[in-house]
């Protein structure tokens, strides 16, 4: 069974991707728009201020469990993003998802498929999935 919302967003791009339709152009525009994501998520930081990082070293204990090991990561962020940032944040996500159903047109792979088949391995693997 198919997602109707993701095939017609996937559709939707195929029609509107006018200009840049070199698998070149795609490419680097899919890493534009991560580096742009990075940059707003950055700026909220730097700029804005409302979220803040404070990292270091992990402390992990030799004998702690699989299990347990979660509770001793951090994701050294501080803090609440404002709703400015949080819409600059997500739209460059949402250029990011633009240009990766690009992608996904030109190499014709369904970016549905792609999900599912990556929730699967998630739902497989679970905690012993380290990326
Ligand atoms: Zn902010």
């Amino acid at each position: 069974m198919k997602d109707l919302i993701c095939d017609e967003f996937q559709n939707a791009v195929s029609e509107l991707l006018i200009r840049h339709h070199s698998i070149l152009d795609v490419l680097s525009k899919f890493q534009e728009a991560c580096a742009r994501t990075n940059r707003a998520t950055v700026k909220a930081v730097t700029g804005c201020g409302c979220l803040s990082i404070e990292a270091k070293k992990r402390q992990i204990p030799p004998d702690v469990s699989l299990h347990e090991l979660k509770d001793y990561f951090s994701s050294h962020l501080n803090g609440e993003i404002c709703p400015s940032c949080q819409e600059m944040v997500e739209t460059e996500l949402g250029k990011t998802l633009f240009y990766m159903a690009a992608l996904c047109n030109l190499l014709n792979l369904n970016l549905y498929d792609i999900f599912l088949k990556e929730h699967k391995k998630l739902s497989t693997l679970r905690i012993f999935n380290f990326t």
